[in-house]
């Protein structure tokens, strides 16, 4: 199997600071599931007024399932820790994740609707998005023993905040990396800040978390840090990310691509740089082989269908 990622040299006993004598090279996804239910209209509809739509198209999303899509189609050993109803909904969103070698085995299936995202689309491609989280609310807290092979947890904003939070800490505990894409923009605790390796936002959300400030973004990473995480990775759009850690800050570039759709494009990069951690990548490459797989997926048309097998990875975008 061919593993560009540095998956596969990792997959023997690895070595390291965040593993130990068990075999730890496996990302856990502490999210949401979704399904989109996307439709297309000329304008909005106001208060109290109907409008006609374009056929309704249903995709796998939620961040948390986007993410571990993302892992596993580039071949990263990953399981979702969430939660699905018993309808069609949660039967999509497992079958897509399944597809893209995700385990689903921590994916409850509860008496609830499965979470779904309301979208509408308006031509000069505006979206306009209500999230009902369904099942998505009753993901309670992860068993530390499900964290014994995991070299990674990602977490991110769309289940319950206490429960991410108890992740991270559950992570950090049992020799783990805490990862929290901390989207969308959450205040949580400095002892969960004070734990993560890296905290991942975008620089709307970088700016939130600092009260509003705006500025160059290596500037708004080394105040990221000075609330507490281990490393702090902003996500800038078509001009890349920037890392900040005990090593200083540095800037990666985005591969120039003509873009076709972000949607989603964050939840590719938070999967592709677990994937990265987990075979034993250092941040800033992380980064480098993140930044790589989320300009990919902005070529293509949707979120999980953009993401890149490792397959076709290639030199794509460098
Ligand atoms: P979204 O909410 O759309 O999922 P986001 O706001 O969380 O995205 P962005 O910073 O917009 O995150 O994008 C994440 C990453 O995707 C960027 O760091 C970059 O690597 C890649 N990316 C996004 N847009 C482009 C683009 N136009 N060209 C190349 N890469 C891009």
């Amino acid at each position: 199997m061919n593993l560009p990622l540095d998956v596969a040299r990792h997959q023997s006993v690895p070595e390291g600071s965040w593993q130990s004598e068990l075999v730890r090279n496996r990302v856990i996804v502490v999210g949401s599931a979704n399904a989109d239910l996307v439709v297309a209209v000329d304008r909005r509809p106001g208060a109290g007024e109907t409008v006609l739509g374009a056929d309704t198209v249903v995709l796998p999303g939620g961040k948390g399932a986007n993410t571990a899509v993302a892992a596993g189609k580039l071949g990263a050993r990953v399981a979702l820790f969430g939660a699905v109803g018993t309808d069609a909904h949660g039967q999509l969103l497992l079958d897509s994740l399944r597809n893209a070698g995700v385990d689903t085995a921590l994916v409850r299936t509860v008496d609830r609707p499965t979470g779904i995202a309301y979208i509408t689309v308006t031509p000069d491609g505006e979206n306009s998005i209500i999230v009902s989280p369904g099942a998505n609310s009753a993901v309670a807290d992860i068993e530390p023993t499900m964290l014994d092979t995991a070299a990674v947890v990602v977490g991110s904003l769309e289940i319950p905040l206490p429960v991410v939070e108890h992740a991270m800490a559950a992570a950090a505990a049992h020799g783990a990396r805490p990862v929290l894409n901390l989207s969308p923009a959450t205040e949580v605790s400095a002892a969960t800040l004070a734990v993560l390796d890296p905290l991942v936002v975008n620089e709307h959300e970088a700016s939130w978390l600092l009260g509003g400030r705006t500025g160059a973004a290596t500037e708004l990473a080394t105040e990221l840090r000075t609330l507490g995480p281990r490393s702090v990775l902003i996500t800038l759009g078509a001009r890349g990310a920037v890392v900040a850690d005990d090593q200083g800050t540095i800037e990666v570039p985005a591969p120039s691509v003509r873009a076709v759709d972000t949607t989603g494009a964050g939840d590719a990069f938070a999967g592709a740089l677990a994937a990265a951690l987990a075979g034993g990548a250092g941040l800033a490459e992380a980064a480098r082989q993140a930044s790589r797989v989320a300009a990919i997926s902005v070529t293509k048309p949707g979120a999980q269908p953009s993401y890149p097998l490792a397959s076709e990875l290639g030199n794509a975008g460098t």
